[in-house]
């Protein structure tokens, strides 16, 4: 799918890029493809996916760019999920309880501010 950058629509979902010439799903976007070099297109990824490896981030980040939430850093889930658009977005990992984490588990990806945040996907919706 592809969108015009300034539609309100890109805000809300994950903002990657499709190469025209060998249909390699990239995000962040980027103008060119990583394979073959030819022309990406702005596509907005549909951000269902499963949790393809995760670990548990234990020390603040550096910052700037981090900035610890009002009561202090804790540590945080971060995992890279494979989505059905065919290409693997690194994001923070909403859960609360770590030891609910399981590889393949469904996940839904949506972009915020700064880095992209993973939720698992309610049931029904695994397949949208
Ligand atoms: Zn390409």
């Amino acid at each position: 799918m592809v969108v015009d950058p300034r539609s309100p629509t890109v805000t809300d979902g994950l903002q990657g890029a499709r190469c025209s010439d060998c249909s390699v799903t990239v995000y962040p976007a980027d103008d060119a493809c990583p394979r073959c070099g030819g022309p990406a297109d702005r596509a907005v990824l549909r951000g269902t996916g499963t949790l393809w490896t995760w670990t548990v981030q234990r020390y603040a980040p550096k910052s700037p760019p981090y900035q610890p939430p009002p009561g202090g850093f804790e540590p945080f889930a971060v995992g890279y999920v494979e989505l059905a658009d065919d290409v693997r977005v690194a994001a923070v990992l909403d859960l609360d309880d770590h030891d609910d984490i399981r590889i393949g588990m469904p996940l839904t990806v949506t972009a915020g501010h700064g880095v992209p945040r993973a939720r698992p996907t309610p049931p029904g919706e695994e397949r949208a």
